[in-house]
């Protein structure tokens, strides 16, 4: 497989995206698809408020916050109400407004993610539903009254929603549910101007990645059965996450973008 080196093929600032103000909950590592995103928004002028799981991963994501007095990090388990609120709150007293949301985080119990679907158990999906897909709702709703006219809302998303793909076990279904989301909120939320969209990334290498059955070994043949005979990079899926957070994509809402180097246009039979 070849793989573009992550700084290879974008331009260090994408597009402008000066004065804007955006929440980014999924922070856990450098690896993480939120991280990349928030040092591609930084990169374009936005401010940032990054939500991390842990006090480890706030001390990780010290960096995405330099050099700016705007952009600050806080703590937010999304199963506990109080810290989404206190997330928030830091916005609204920070910034007054939400101009993007980005939502790139999910979980299951491993357990859970290794079992035949069929044997999942009741509390680790709803732990994984929860967590994954409900917490969109959560999120979206709190932020309304501060999200500004033209505002943005971006979740993580996998083909394995879309088509069964076995390793990726309960998630699947979870992640159906959660791009059902995306559409049922375009839809509630448009009328306010408020334009909601998913991204679904091709395989990267991440700790949550790192969990599922079959990763590795899915990560080295990528590039056997995409159409651009590679995978994507953290670069590329961050690119199209802070586009759909950006004005420039003004007519686009309920959508689902593959960055994927094609892989859902095609199947090898
Ligand atoms: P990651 O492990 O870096 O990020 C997952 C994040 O979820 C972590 O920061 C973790 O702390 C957070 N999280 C878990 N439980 C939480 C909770 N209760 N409250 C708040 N945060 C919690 O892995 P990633 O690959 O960057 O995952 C980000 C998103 O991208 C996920 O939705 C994932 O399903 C999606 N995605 C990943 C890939 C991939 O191959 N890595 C492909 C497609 C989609």
């Amino acid at each position: 497989m070849t793989r573009l080196q992550d700084d290879q093929n974008i331009s260090s600032r994408p597009f402008d995206m000066s004065g804007r103000r955006g929440l980014i909950l999924g922070v856990a590592n450098h690896r993480s698809i939120a991280w990349a995103i928030a040092q591609t928004a930084r990169q374009c002028g936005a401010s940032v408020g990054i939500g991390v799981l842990d006090e480890r991963a706030a001390s990780k994501a010290l960096p995405l916050v330099e050099g700016d007095d705007l952009s600050f990090i806080a703590q937010c388990n999304v199963q506990d109400d109080h810290q989404i609120d206190r997330l928030v709150g830091m916005a609204e007293r920070e910034w007054g407004r939400i101009d993007f949301l980005v939502h790139s985080l999910a979980f299951a119990q491993l357990e859970d993610l290794r079992a035949p679907i069929s044997a999942a158990s009741r509390r680790g999906f709803l732990e994984a539903f929860e967590v994954s897909a409900h917490s969109l709702l959560r999120l979206s709703n709190r932020c309304g009254p501060l999200f500004s006219s033209d505002a943005a809302i971006v979740t993580l998303s996998y083909l394995g929603a879309e088509i069964a793909i076995p390793s990726y076990g309960l998630m699947g279904p979870v992640k159906a549910a959660l791009e059902a989301e995306v559409r049922y909120l375009a839809a509630e939320l448009g009328a306010s101007g408020i334009r909601v969209n998913a991204v679904s990334a091709g395989p990267l290498k991440t700790l949550a990645a790192s969990a599922l059955p079959g990763f590795r070994q899915q990560l080295k043949s990528v590039g056997e059965t995409t159409p651009l005979k590679r995978g994507v990079t953290h670069s590329e899926v961050a690119n199209a996450a802070l586009f759909l957070c950006s004005p420039l994509s003004s007519g686009i809402t309920g959508e689902v973008l593959h960055v994927d180097a094609g892989q859902h246009a095609v199947r090898e039979l």
